[in-house]
């Protein structure tokens, strides 16, 4: 068998690139719309992506327009100076949140979490000492954001962290009245767990984590990173558990693909960052701030958010109709979905459908996540669900190993 260029790439990889990801099994070279295609030419729908960000799918001309004009305008000022994409991007936000919020760009969203953090720590003052998020949470990779992260596989090896967090059952109210008291800075929450595997919270826990902060005086930070900006049919998921949180993050799908980050802070947590507070030499940089206005004008002007809805309930339909010992259920909202699997065969799923022409992502071992662009149609997901029972089938039987295709 002759080497793919997909072999070879994967071969250069690992010998210059830090083990971090593994060595993630094909190469991706372009995408068009729903669909990316490999280093060999292979091409698959992308149900996945690239985690949640690319909203708007690939080579979508609205967000290759707005970079490459303003690219060739001024790619970057620093913060030295100020420039019309970046006080655009804070009024849409704002406006989107009901127009009193304030907003500190960044590049990531562990960045968005960090600034979130620090705001928090000014706007309480230093009598409350501990935070408080969720268990299997994810807030990002940088000291902060990992402290308050709740796999304890992938913070525990970097502590101590200097910060008193303390972690409840996600979703379990009584164990938040339990944790929260008058001396904690914050509750860090997540509307629907990503990383965790797509694990909705009871109808009620968002409105529960608010009345505990108000009921405490502490703040309620919503982590909407992977499921703002359209993901759930909503511009943000709080906007549907009728619940708004004291400051709110985003990134991923924000910027379409370029990397962006957001921290909003409402009410008195809008102003209590002073000049010197914080800071980004890239945070709002005019070309991920001008990708970011194309992906919330392309929401607006496409209808995206009643699509996301409608497309997002075909899935879930389609995933239902699938009868399959493999495959116990699904859960999520919108274009955000998880197939649970009655064993840990997930990474199989995800080869098994690679091979079939589908990117989907094994988050946990018995969890495929689907996170598709907000743009794929019906018909897409339709060949998806069409497969799935094939797919599955194929998962079950050989359970192939080894690297991909
Ligand atoms: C991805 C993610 C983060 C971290 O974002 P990065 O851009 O990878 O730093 C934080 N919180 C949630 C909920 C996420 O999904």
């Amino acid at each position: 068998m002759s080497t793919t260029r997909n072999d070879a790439l994967r071969a250069r990889f690992e010998a210059v690139m830090m083990p971090t990801y593994g060595t993630p099994p094909i190469a991706l070279e372009r995408g068009e719309g729903c669909h990316v295609f490999d280093v060999d030419g292979n091409r698959y729908l992308d149900l996945i992506a690239g985690i949640a960000v690319s909203a708007l799918g690939h080579n979508h001309p609205a967000l290759v327009r707005a970079v490459a004009q303003q690219a060739s305008r001024i790619a970057h000022t620093s913060n030295l100076f100020l420039h019309e994409p970046e006080v655009e991007l804070a009024e849409r936000l704002t406006a989107l949140t009901g127009g009193q919020a304030r907003v500190f760009l960044a590049s990531s969203g562990t960045e968005a979490t960090e600034a979130a953090l620090k705001l928090v720590k000014r706007a309480v003052g230093a009598g409350r000492t501990y935070f408080v998020s969720t268990v299997n949470s994810f807030h990002g990779r940088s000291s902060g954001a990992l402290a308050l992260t709740g796999k304890d596989a992938i913070r525990e090896p970097f502590g101590p962290f200097g910060m008193d967090v303390r972690f409840a059952p996600y979703g379990d109210v009584a164990a938040l009245r339990e944790a929260v008291d008058d001396s904690c800075a914050a509750v860090f929450v997540e509307p629907t767990q990503g990383e965790a595997g797509v694990v909705t919270p009871p109808d009620s826990y968002l409105r529960e984590v608010r009345a505990v902060c108000d009921a405490t005086g502490a703040a309620f930070v919503l982590d909407e990173i992977q499921s703002g900006i359209g993901r759930t049919g909503h511009w943000f998921a709080y906007q549907a558990a009728d619940a708004t949180p004291d400051v709110l993050t985003l990134a991923k799908g924000l910027g379409g693909g370029l990397p962006i980050g957001a921290c909003l802070g409402m009410g008195r947590y809008a102003t209590a960052f002073a000049k010197g507070d914080h800071g980004s030499t890239f945070g709002g940089n005019p070309v991920a701030a001008a990708a970011a206005l194309a992906v919330l004008d392309t929401i607006e002007s496409q209808g995206l958010l009643p699509h996301v809805t409608e497309v997002g309930t075909a899935l879930a339909d389609g995933i239902a109709a699938v009868d399959h010992p493999l495959l116990a259920g699904s859960r999520g909202a919108g274009l955000w979905r998880a197939l649970a699997l009655t064993s840990e065969c997930a990474a199989d799923v995800q080869t098994v459908a690679a091979r079939h022409g589908f990117l989907v992502n094994a988050v946990t071992p018995d969890t495929i996540r689907l996170a598709p662009p907000l743009t794929i149609t019906r018909e897409q997901v339709g060949e998806f669900t069409l497969a799935l029972p094939k797919i599955l089938d194929l998962a079950a039987e050989d359970t192939p190993k080894g690297p991909m295709p």
